[in-house]
């Protein structure tokens, strides 16, 4: 059984793992829907792939996608069936553009995940730097953190989705361009992800990687990408950095 509320604090091996991992960091990326916020907490992605399906299939494209790709849950795997065969098209720019606008008015309905707002205020006010590495559209996430008022924690380090759809995750391009534009090394950073495609975009820019699983399904298929640390929630983390545990080193 998983569910929100029945996450067990992380094992004497992780609260290590994460002490090591949280004092090298001096420069932490974030990827967006996950770690910062449930964006489709109210709002399935689910529905979201089938929209853009029926929008395919009412302009009569039915064909360019497989029956798997037509039952997808995830959007992002629509687009890249669309894009695989179309690279560079109007159509993929449509697509694209549609899925941003249901990003956006998901953002209305975005939980935040429990424990993100301070550890990203708490890492800003000690002198880390901050970037979201994500596939979402950037304005999707610009719209979210100026909600909460976080935007300026990470301005102007905010890199996602382009209409160069094979540069998503586990591409690691939106990671090399943070890394790039803070001046940051690989090793004296971060990468907080919840998906097996962020483990190895982290592994592929040589970026220390955190799994954050909110449940036990989630934390399943990051072990097995390959991830060391998961943790189910980022309560010990905060703790660390307000105790000191992450200073030094
Ligand atoms: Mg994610």
């Amino acid at each position: 059984m998983t569910s929100d509320t029945t996450q067990t604090e992380p094992v004497a091996a992780d609260t290590e793992n994460l002490g090591r991992l949280v004092r090298g960091a001096r420069f932490v990326l974030w990827d967006f829907d996950g770690p910062i916020c449930r964006l489709f907490a109210g709002h399935t992605a689910e529905r979201v792939a089938a929209d853009l399906v029926d929008w395919l299939e009412e302009r009569g494209l039915r064909g360019l996608l497989t029956q798997e790709e037509r039952e997808s849950p995830d959007p992002h795997a629509v687009l890249r069936a669309v894009d695989r065969r179309h690279p560079d098209s109007d159509l993929v720019a449509e697509l694209e553009e549609r899925l941003t606008q249901e990003e956006l008015r998901a953002t209305a309905s975005a939980m935040p995940t429990a424990y993100a707002d301070p550890l990203i205020r708490t890492w800003t006010a000690v002198g880390v730097r901050l970037a979201v590495a994500t596939n979402n559209a950037p304005r999707v996430v610009r719209t979210y953190l100026t909600g909460r008022s976080l935007l300026p924690c990470f301005t102007p380090h905010i890199y996602g989705r382009t209409q160069e759809l094979r540069l998503l995750k586990p591409d690691p391009h939106t990671l090399v361009r943070a890394l790039s534009a803070m001046g940051a090394a690989p090793s004296a950073s971060l990468f907080i992800g919840d998906s097996p495609s962020d483990c190895e975009a982290a592994r592929l820019a040589q970026v220390p990687f955190l799994g954050y699983a909110r449940n036990e399904r989630k934390e399943k298929s990051l072990r097995d990408a390959g991830a060391d640390t998961v943790i189910g929630s980022f309560e010990p983390l905060l703790a660390l950095l307000r105790t000191g545990g992450a200073s030094g080193g």
